[in-house]
């Protein structure tokens, strides 16, 4: 028989977490394999840390979503979030599976079509779009999304040189009964400027109006405020409708929809309080159809949902560099993961969970990353048990925004890698190395 290694006897109390009325949050049984591929040889053949991504649960993801919406509402059509995470290969999972593309920078937008995507099929949204990116687009026939007067007067000034007639759609912001509202992007809908916007695009006959597009804010658990605002965007539509005598053609809702991770501080687990994808369906179809717009007319509605389908595919995997006792005798856990390759331990209580089957026994831990910087916490206390150094854990439902938001400081950034759904590992970004940094730098000659 094994021997099992000693560990010392405690008396402690739980402090890690408020209990709900459930009791303390509970950690789960290890995950010693992600889609059947065993974490010990995934850190073996790529190195730790490693950011692994599960295509089937993507695909698996993105197919319920989809039922969810197209079983309500006759016209669906997706748009992936460029910006939850743009490695080309989880893009093009989701290009295959029909989505087309959403960006907010040139930069995006570029990556979108070297990833073959149509340019009548990317969604060109946010603040910041130059002359030569509007040009691109316009020459693309992309679908615009203005943000401000000042960018519809570019359009309409490009518009003229080129000879074609933009496609564009403005972003509306509103009161969806959610606070703080998101009203620094788009024209108003309750002071009047969204109605503005629309004249002066109505009245201009070199832009042709196509859509109205909302993004109301990100992990929202409030179905109730995509009711309103898909409803306050189809009162638009049918208010275009009677005045021009024009049908709108789609409805653009945004993302948002809260992926199963736990915020800070929330009372109960994220995958409790999280409203099911059928759940947001119901409240804006139900909106649209219910709305005054002639049915023969129905606008499609555009989904540009980013984390709630990427998150769970998303798993970080690492090693514990040390333990050691805090001055307040609190346990402290170092691990090679930190807030350069997890960005979003700012605002989620990530799970963290060991790679086999460890201790039973749970002691409030604080989890640590390896920078050598005071706000490098991955958990500030979390009930766990003690993985001593060289052992492996998993952290759970990370790919969302991780893979764009992560800095290159004081380490190199890891492989990604992404196991296909017939559990074949692919490297999709290789991991940084000197050279790749040196590249870019430039050294006067009198420093040589
Ligand atoms: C970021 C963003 C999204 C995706 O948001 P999620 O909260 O990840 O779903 C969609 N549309 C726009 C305009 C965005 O800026």
């Amino acid at each position: 028989m094994e021997k099992k290694p000693f560990e010392r006897p405690f008396i402690k109390k739980l402090q890690a977490g408020v209990p709900s009325k459930f009791g303390m949050k509970s950690q789960a049984e290890p995950i010693s394999h992600i889609d059947k591929v065993p974490v010990t040889e995934l850190l073996a053949e790529y190195g730790s840390p490693l950011y692994v991504i599960s295509e089937k649960a993507i695909r698996d993801k993105f197919t319920m979503a989809r039922h969810a919406f197209t079983t309500r509402y006759p016209r669906v059509q997706f748009a992936w979030s460029y910006k939850t995470n743009y490695l080309d290969a989880v893009c093009r999972i989701f290009h295959q599976e029909g989505s087309w593309a959403e960006v907010v920078s040139g930069f995006e937008y570029d990556k979108a079509l070297q990833n073959g995507v149509k340019g009548s099929q990317i969604i060109f949204n946010g603040p910041d779009k130059t002359d030569e990116d509007l040009k691109k687009a316009i020459e693309n026939d992309s679908l615009i999304h203005i943000d401000h007067f000042d960018e519809m007067y570019s359009i309409i000034a490009l518009s003229e040189k080129s000879g074609k007639r933009p496609k564009v759609a403005i972003r509306v912001n509103m009161d969806t009964g959610v606070y703080p509202m998101w009203d620094r992007f788009g024209f108003n809908y309750e002071n009047g400027d969204a109605w503005d916007a629309i004249n002066r695009i109505m009245i201009n006959e070199k832009l042709d109006l196509v859509g109205l597009h909302s993004h109301i804010g990100t992990y929202m658990l409030s179905t109730s405020a995509y009711k309103i605002a898909a409803g306050k965007l189809a009162d638009l539509a049918f208010g275009i409708e009677r005045k021009y005598g024009v049908h709108i053609k789609y409805i653009d809702v945004g993302g948002g929809f809260a992926s199963n991770n736990t915020l800070k501080g929330a009372y109960y687990q994220g995958s409790d309080t999280v409203p099911a994808m059928d759940e947001y369906a119901d409240a804006i179809t139900s909106a649209i159809l219910n709305s005054a717009i002639n049915p023969r007319n129905l606008p499609t509605l555009i989904l540009e949902s980013g984390r709630s389908l990427i998150d769970d595919a998303g798993y970080l995997l690492g090693t514990v560099i040390a333990n050691k006792r805090l001055s307040n005798g609190n346990r402290a856990t170092i691990v090679d993961v930190g807030i350069n390759l997890l960005f979003t331990s700012f605002w989620y209580e990530h799970e963290v969970y060991p790679a086999a089957p460890v201790s039973e026994h749970m002691e409030e831990t604080t989890i640590y990353g390896p920078l050598c910087m005071n706000i490098d916490v991955i958990r500030e206390a979390i009930a766990f048990p003690l993985l001593k150094k060289g052992d492996q854990f998993v952290i759970k439902r990370i790919g969302a925004y991780n893979m764009t938001q992560w800095m290159q400081f004081i380490t190199l950034r890891p492989n990604v890698v992404l196991i296909d759904p017939k559990g074949k590992v692919h490297v999709i970004r290789k991991q940084e190395n000197m050279e790749l940094i040196r590249q870019q730098e430039v050294v006067p000659e009198h420093l040589k």
